[in-house]
């Protein structure tokens, strides 16, 4: 069984991520697609609201498993018989900080990085471009899939309400 993980924020789930996490499923058994939980770190959304996007996200997809994660990434590929973590490569800047990480992981685990490149449709998109967008009433239709884009108004609309 090869199991793999793919790490994120996810704040929220784009088009880009659904691509890459599809991909994977495609080439492995097994993936994880698991939204880390860092208490230091606050997103927009809450991590069960990631984790609902995430879900509807990747439904189509019959490997996929959504968790969270905290801790070491690698702490839990050990815990879940995980051998690979999978991330994109969007730009050279990504590839610049994936690398030392990647690295890193491996010094401490032997837990193997893949890296896939992002298709080019969605090499430009963030999830903080996203947010910055939608904050100001932006269209993100082609960005993000509908119950996201609901998920964005709402949230903006609440935090504009305080
Ligand atoms: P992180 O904060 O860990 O980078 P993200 O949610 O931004 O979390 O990204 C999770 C994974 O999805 C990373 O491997 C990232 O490179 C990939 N990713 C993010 N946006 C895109 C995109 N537009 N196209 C392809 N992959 C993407």
């Amino acid at each position: 069984m090869r199991r793999v993980v793919c790490p994120g924020s996810f704040d929220p789930v784009t088009y880009g991520h659904i691509d890459i996490i599809g991909r994977a499923a495609k080439q492995y058994d097994e993936v994880f697609a698991a939204v880390l939980n860092n208490v230091n770190k606050r997103g927009l959304f809450t991590v069960p609201e990631k984790l609902d996007m995430l879900k509807e996200g990747v439904s189509e997809f019959g490997n996929v498993r959504v968790t969270e994660f905290d801790g070491l990434l690698v702490d839990f590929c050990r815990e879940n018989g995980i051998e690979t973590i999978v991330r994109s490569l969007r730009s050279v800047s990504d590839f610049d900080y994936e690398l030392q990480i990647a690295q890193m992981n491996y010094r401490l685990s032997g837990v193997e990085t893949v890296f896939m490149t992002a298709n080019p449709q969605y090499s430009f998109l963030s999830s903080s471009l996203v947010r910055e967008i939608a904050q100001h009433n932006g269209d993100v239709s082609s960005l993000v899939p509908p119950y996201v884009q609901d998920r964005l108004r709402k949230k903006y609309a609440e935090r504009a309400g305080q």
